[in-house]
């Protein structure tokens, strides 16, 4: 098989075999690491569609982890697709209305960030043997809500390894901050952040790029490493499952081997979106690609203007995983499409001026978006037709799907990628189908949620609201550098 390297999107002389490139996240120079090409399949789309997801993550996962050996990769993926999902299908696919809907909220944290990082900690693990790496490793993760919880989850009690996440104080769901603040585990720190999801992240990649302080923590036996989606080992395991969802489609009849279809994804981080584009280039059947935005549009500006601007106010919105103006893996594809120089400048204006053009209007990705009010019609509109009950996310992709629908008349076949479960979202979600319930308590309101849905609430956080609170830490934006320092120093 063909050994895929990794290199810089900033500069492609940065390279790196899979194994490194989790273990460091980012490269020296601020820049992401991208595959030096895309793998093809050598298998049959009809020949992957007799296997089991776990069957299907090896033969997806082989391609990418090239200096992983077979027994690794078996043993990375059998340790995170497991009962800890509530399906054997890990991600099944429904049909709600005139559209499949990909549910990836079937793990511990009940939303998508499960489906890798279920599996990161495992492959950061084994990486870490393979190079022999002797430091304790620091997963340094800011989070605007899932990432965090779906982190620590995955890394908590693994020895070697310790794990600390910001999250915007004010920007979360109640059931995504108590999931956070309640976490178990000795080797796990949460902390609350005055500032927005942005200011987090900006602050942990300077961290990651801070050489002192590196060398600092190097010395005292501490490396840094991310479990963000700017992490290669969380972006490949997502590949997996646009195929599978493809395939299922197949099976239900809704479309022919070979058919091409569209896919809507509500797009935060654009590190979803970017794992099925590198799907489509491995050869999975793709026409167009919707990338759905909150009212923080700058994606849906970029695709539809050519320009990429984040001097622009910042919305909180009830779909506060998508509360994002700076894309971090948009940066990926930057690259991809054009150069490593051009790239470098693009993300030197983004620092500088806070904006970039570079005319991607033409693509297969198109941008659109979803106001507050047309994603609660959604819920709405999607309940009153089926009773199937959306996340709020899952919820902005519906609404910015029928949008493109009326704009084109595109009729492909088309899946939604549903990113959450509605428990996540209660109020939000019983809101939008019925005012009645604006002046209810959110925890109570999650039996209303299962009487109208007829769906269970998720035993992860069935009784959330009675646990202890383990994490009460909030600081200011600007400390989090000296409290990352002093919490491994003390
Ligand atoms: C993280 C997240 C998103 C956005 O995904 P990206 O990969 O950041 O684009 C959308 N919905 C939910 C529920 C999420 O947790």
């Amino acid at each position: 098989m063909k050994k895929i390297n990794y290199i810089g999107t900033r500069d492609k002389n940065i390279k790196a075999t899979a194994s490194q490139a989790i273990l460091k996240g980012i490269c020296e120079d601020g820049g992401l690491f991208v595959p030096e090409e895309f793998p093809v399949l050598d298998k049959s789309l009809e020949e992957l569609s007799k296997l089991s997801y776990q069957d299907l993550a090896y033969e997806i996962l082989k391609l990418y982890l090239t200096d992983f050996t077979e027994e690794e990769l078996r043993y990375c993926i059998n340790g995170a697709y497991d009962e800890k999902f509530d399906t054997p299908v890990i991600a099944p696919v429904v049909k709600k209305g005139d559209v499949s809907v990909l549910e990836l909220f079937h793990g511990r944290t009940i939303a998508f960030k499960d489906m890798a990082l279920s599996i990161l900690p495992y492959l950061m693990k084994t990486s870490a043997k393979k190079n022999g790496m002797e430091k304790e490793i620091v997963i340094l993760t800011a989070t605007s809500g899932d990432t965090g919880k779906a982190a620590l989850e995955g890394f908590a009690g693994v020895d070697g390894i310790q794990i600390i996440v910001f999250f915007p104080e004010d920007g979360v769901s109640p059931v995504q901050k108590l999931q956070m603040t309640t976490q178990e585990g000795a080797n796990t720190c949460v902390v609350g952040i005055k500032g927005n999801f942005d200011d987090a992240q900006t602050a942990v990649k300077s961290i990651f790029t801070d050489a002192v302080l590196g060398a600092e923590l190097s010395n005292k036996g501490f490396v840094f490493s991310s479990a963000n989606s700017i992490n290669i080992g969380r972006l490949v395991p997502q590949v997996v499952y646009y195929f599978q969802a493809y395939l299922q489609m197949v099976k239900m009849g809704e479309i022919a081997l070979g058919d091409e279809i569209n896919v809507t994804v509500p797009t935060g981080n654009f590190g979803n979106i970017l794992a099925g584009y590198f799907a489509k280039q491995m050869g999975l059947p793709v026409k167009t690609f919707i990338c759905a935005s909150n009212e923080n549009k700058v994606l849906y500006d970029f695709f539809t203007t050519g320009t990429y601007d984040k001097n622009r106010d910042f919305n909180v919105t009830t779909s506060p995983s998508m509360d994002i103006l700076i894309s971090s893996n948009l940066e990926r594809l930057l690259c991809i499409l054009s150069s490593q120089e051009k790239c470098k400048e693009l993300m030197t204006s983004l620092n500088t001026d806070g904006k970039y053009s570079l005319d991607l209007t033409k693509g297969i990705i198109k941008g659109e978006y979803a106001t507050e009010e047309e994603t609660a019609q959604a819920i709405k509109a999607m309940y009153d037709k089926s009773g199937y009950i959306m996340d709020t996310h899952t919820a902005v992709a519906y609404a910015a799907y029928e949008k493109y629908k009326k704009a084109t008349a595109d009729e492909t076949k088309t899946v939604i990628i549903s990113t959450a479960s509605p428990y996540k979202f209660t109020k939000d979600v019983l809101v939008a189908i019925d005012k009645k319930y604006e002046t209810m308590d959110f925890f109570p309101l999650m039996d209303e949620l299962e009487k109208l849905s007829g769906v269970e609430i998720p035993m992860p956080i069935k009784g959330i609201e009675k646990r202890p609170i383990l994490h009460n830490t909030v600081i200011e934006r600007d400390a989090i550098k000296d409290f990352v320092k002093e919490h491994l120093t003390k």
